[in-house]
């Protein structure tokens, strides 16, 4: 297949590129490199450095190449931004959206992959896990933009025949993941031991997410290839609490952990988990990484990754 990667220098957005390359299609990549690196991206892939904002620009690229599939991640990520500054966040997450999308119709695009966000869509659950009926009720403008697009491409989908697969991830983590933003506490922390630093923990630790590996979202991408439009949970089913994540690294670290604690965040919600049933039944999709094999091939990945650095 001819497939658009959007994000795809991206965290999650180069692991799928790999996946999707590795199964023998077509990749082009559109990435404006705000967040993203040139250094995660497989070089089979054709990289256009474009912002999802300018129309014309990504509209140049739609002319170049048929694509089946558009693969939306290139997103604004970072939440407490999304609270500072609400429209740069619709700007990018719901207005940049729309541009694929109008493209996607004009150039009669069969499919469009969507990375929308379990922890933020749903908001404060009573019952956990959370399953894709749940009712939606987000507390950032973030998860508001996640929750439009999702419904835009319902609307796409209605009027226009715009297959659409809604991915909701839990909390994801992995290989390649930038400790310097503010998602990503695996990261984050295994970066922080590794450099003598402490762990910052946001309250009093015991928020629960749902965290699942980037290897498992990757496969999430590849059957989705191959789905009806559906909208799936992508995510464990479990709750992990941050003084949960600190005990299994110092386990993994094999030393005590220097934690620091600050104060609460706005627009998080406190426990989140996943029930993935439907991903299960109907996408034939399962996690194979455990958290603790998961945490600990991110550990390695930031060991590796600083015995380059002092070297
Ligand atoms: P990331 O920051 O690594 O990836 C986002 C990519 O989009 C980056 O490469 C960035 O350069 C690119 N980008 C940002 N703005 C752009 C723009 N205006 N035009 C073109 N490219 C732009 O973050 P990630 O964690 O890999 O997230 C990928 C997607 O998955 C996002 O849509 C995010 O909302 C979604 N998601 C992530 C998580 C998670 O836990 N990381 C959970 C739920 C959903």
């Amino acid at each position: 297949m001819h497939i658009l990667v959007t994000g795809g220098a991206g965290f999650i957005g180069s692991h799928i590129v790999d996946a999707y390359l590795q199964e023998g299609h077509q990749v082009v990549v559109v990435d404006n490199l705000s967040t993203g690196k040139k250094s995660n991206l497989n070089q089979a892939a054709i990289l256009y450095q474009v912002d999802i904002c300018s129309f014309e620009e990504l509209e140049v690229i739609f002319q170049k190449y048929a694509f089946d599939v558009v693969n939306h991640h290139a997103a604004q990520i970072n939440v407490r931004r999304s609270i500072e500054k609400p429209i740069f966040d619709a700007e990018i997450n719901i207005i940049g959206s729309l541009n694929l999308f109008e493209l996607c119709r004009k150039y009669r695009v069969k499919k469009c992959i969507f990375a929308s966000s379990g922890g933020a869509v749903y908001g404060t659950v009573k019952q956990l896990p959370v399953d894709e009926n749940a009712i939606t009720k987000p507390l950032s403008p973030y998860g508001i933009a996640k929750l439009s697009v999702e419904q835009y491409l319902d609307y796409y989908y209605q009027v226009w025949n715009l297959e659409r697969v809604i991915l909701r991830y839990g909390n994801v983590y992995g290989p390649r993941q930038d400790p310097q933003g503010e998602a990503g506490v695996i990261s984050i922390f295994c970066n922080n031991i590794l450099r003598g630093d402490p762990c910052v923990i946001f309250g009093d630790g015991w928020k629960t997410r749902d965290y699942i590996s980037v290897h498992d979202v990757a496969s999430a991408n590849l059957l989705a290839l191959y789905s009806s439009s559906e909208i799936y949970n992508i995510g464990t089913g479990l709750e992990t609490s941050v003084n949960q994540l600190i005990d299994i690294l110092q386990k993994i670290a094999q030393q005590k952990i220097s934690v620091i604690h600050d104060k609460d965040r706005m627009g998080e919600i406190e426990r989140i988990a996943l029930l993935s049933k439907k991903a299960n039944e109907l996408l034939g999709w399962k996690t194979n990484v455990s958290l603790n094999k998961g945490i600990e091939e991110v550990f390695q990945w930031y060991q590796q990754k600083h015995c380059k650095s002092n070297n």
